[in-house]
């Protein structure tokens, strides 16, 4: 029987659980915004949308892992502009790209590129907070088993996320995109999480205007909710991911150990109690529990009057969970469609508030495109229809600056673009001249670097050295092989007026418009005791593509830095 064409919510599914390959046509490279695989790793694709007379949806397509290597999915580029096809059935399904934003690549005050301090996902602004998450730093280590923040904090965005520079990116966000949702998130901070999210909370209120939503560990002390609640959050993501307890055990050892499932149940029915319904959500992955689990989440999470946020299962490159495979599209069309019906039994006002697309899940209102037709869906569309209406004059009044409204001075806005002026000079990253132990550091960096060119030019041929600014990076060159190879070491000095340098490994990305970094890990060392037989070491490692059985001792697979362009 040939496949029947799929609706935007099937085809949103469909791409989650194959993937897609790019055709050659497609010029990515000037029209998509580039993969940044922030936050947890899933936002390691390529934003779409697809149109569609319900509404539009954007999604977040897997394009560098390898099951989309096999997908029938071809996302190409003619005269009518992107459009992705399907090769089982000849049918073709017309996208947008969405634009790479102009600010990505401005400067913050403090000199930190925008696109490195938060991203758009879907038409959100998305900020991963904290430097890293704990559990990647317990012996033995105790992520998320599908998750690669370790590897990506620090490599891929920057560190450390300084107020002043959230501030100036979400409100470039605001003015220049449209956005009118930020989402906070961090992993395991030892029970700060919480008091962390605060200031950055405060200052969006204040200073820019926009819904704020938190997604942080959960705390026992429900108080701590309420203190945010009064900063003005908006929203709050419980991210528990597996109903079964076994799964949970499983796949979230640190959670499991911290926390386990009932404090996430809790603070969740704390929360959603306090804000009322539809303003929380409880955020679970579909596809590697069994299904039954996952519909028995999904009805939990609206019992309690929050809104199920599924993500489909994405093995992502590097993940513990990498070789697990995807879900199968017909399993999750059922869960989806279970998430309609979860949702309309419970009354959940979904889509309720203004422009917020997710492209890295499969959205509640997504789903009304799986609803089945009948008087009980048209019921319940009215009354979304009447929720959206009734909740714009509440959605507008939050999306003011508080210090506006209150008569403070507010956003001083330079050249028409809301930029806020330097509140401090850039952040120095030249030794300090008076710092008489700067010029012995330099000395010292000097000889090693020295020491790892020599061993690297000690094979004519094998390796070209460059020097990036203060780094200093190597490549394999071997003009025989098929594809040039994209391993790469970094060494640099990963924090200013300490002695130690940083060896950084990682691979380019395979994708031409791809910035992503892919993390081997790193070994910090002190530059005076470097020796040859140590970067004879290192170096035959990345001649070899970072063979996982002949890693470099002390080699770390997340830091608290950030690791330069
Ligand atoms: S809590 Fe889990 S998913 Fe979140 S950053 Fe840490 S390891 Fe990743």
């Amino acid at each position: 029987m040939p496949q029947p064409r799929r609706n935007p919510c099937e085809l949103e599914i469909d791409l989650f659980c194959n993937g897609a390959r790019i055709d050659p046509s497609a010029t990515l490279d000037e029209d998509a915004r580039h993969v940044a695989r922030t936050r947890a790793g899933l936002g390691s694709g390529l934003e779409i949308v697809i149109p569609g007379p319900l509404k539009e949806i954007w999604m977040n397509v897997p394009v560098e892992e390898d099951f989309a290597r096999t997908s029938p999915y071809v996302i190409a580029k003619d005269a009518r502009g992107y459009h992705v096809r399907d090769e089982r059935a000849g049918r073709r399904y017309l996208i947008r790209i969405p634009e790479e934003p102009a600010w990505y690549d401005r400067l913050t005050a403090r000199g930190v590129p925008m696109g490195k301090v938060g991203v758009l996902q879907g038409t959100y602004l998305g900020i991963y907070i904290a430097n890293s998450c704990l559990f990647w730093y317990s012996t033995p280590p105790m992520n998320c088993r599908f998750c690669t923040t370790g590897a990506n904090v620090g490599v891929n965005e920057v560190a450390r996320k300084d107020v002043d520079d959230v501030v100036e990116v979400a409100r470039a966000a605001k003015e220049e995109s449209g956005v009118t949702f930020v989402h906070l998130n961090s992993g395991h901070q030892a029970g700060r999480d919480l008091a962390l999210a605060a200031p950055y909370v405060r200052a969006l209120k204040e200073q820019v205007g926009t819904l704020v939503g938190v997604q942080m560990m959960p705390s026992k002390d429900l108080s701590e909710y309420d203190r945010l609640i009064d900063l003005g959050a908006d929203h709050f993501s419980f991210c528990y991911e597996f109903q079964n307890p076994e799964y949970f055990e499983r796949y979230l050892p640190g959670k499991h150990r911290w926390f386990g499932q009932q404090v996430f149940f809790d603070a969740l029915e704390y929360v959603s109690k306090r804000l009322g319904k539809g303003a929380v959500s409880g955020e679970i992955i579909a596809g590697v529990e069994p299904v039954e689990d996952t519909i028995r989440a999904i009805d939990y999470i609206t019992s309690v009057g929050a809104f199920p946020t599924v993500c489909v299962f994405r093995p992502v490159v590097d993940a513990d969970m990498e070789p697990h495979p995807p879900p199968r599209y017909e399993e999750m069309v059922a869960v989806f469609a279970h998430v309609y019906e979860a949702c309309r039994k419970n009354a959940i006002p979904i889509g309720a508030a203004p422009n917020i697309e997710v492209s890295l899940i499969v959205q509640p209102d997504d789903t009304r495109y799986l609803a089945t037709p009948g008087p009980a869906t048209w019921g319940y569309e009215a009354y979304l229809r009447l929720a959206r209406a009734a909740a714009r004059p509440l959605f507008a009044k939050k999306m003011r600056p508080t210090a506006a409204r209150a008569g403070g001075p507010g956003p001083r806005p330079i050249g028409g673009l809301g930029i806020a002026p330097p509140a401090a000079p850039p952040v120095m990253t030249a030794p300090v001249a008076s710092d008489p132990s700067a010029t012995d550091r330099e000395l010292e960096t000097r000889t090693a670097y020295a020491t790892v060119r020599f061993v690297a030019e000690s094979a004519p041929g094998a390796f070209t050295v460059e020097e990036q600014g203060a780094a200093l990076e190597i490549a394999p060159s071997d003009p025989l092989a098929a594809a040039p190879s994209r391993c790469r070491i970094k060494i640099f000095r990963p924090r200013e007026n300490k002695d130690r340098l940083c060896a950084f490994f990682y691979k380019r990305s395979n994708l031409s418009w791809s910035r992503d970094r892919f993390s081997y890990g790193a070994v910090e060392f002190h530059p005076e005791r470097l020796s040859a037989e140590v970067v004879e070491g290192w170096l035959s490692w990345l001649r070899d593509g970072f063979d996982p059985d002949r890693r470099p001792a002390h080699l770390k697979r997340a830091f608290l830095y950030t690791i330069p362009d």
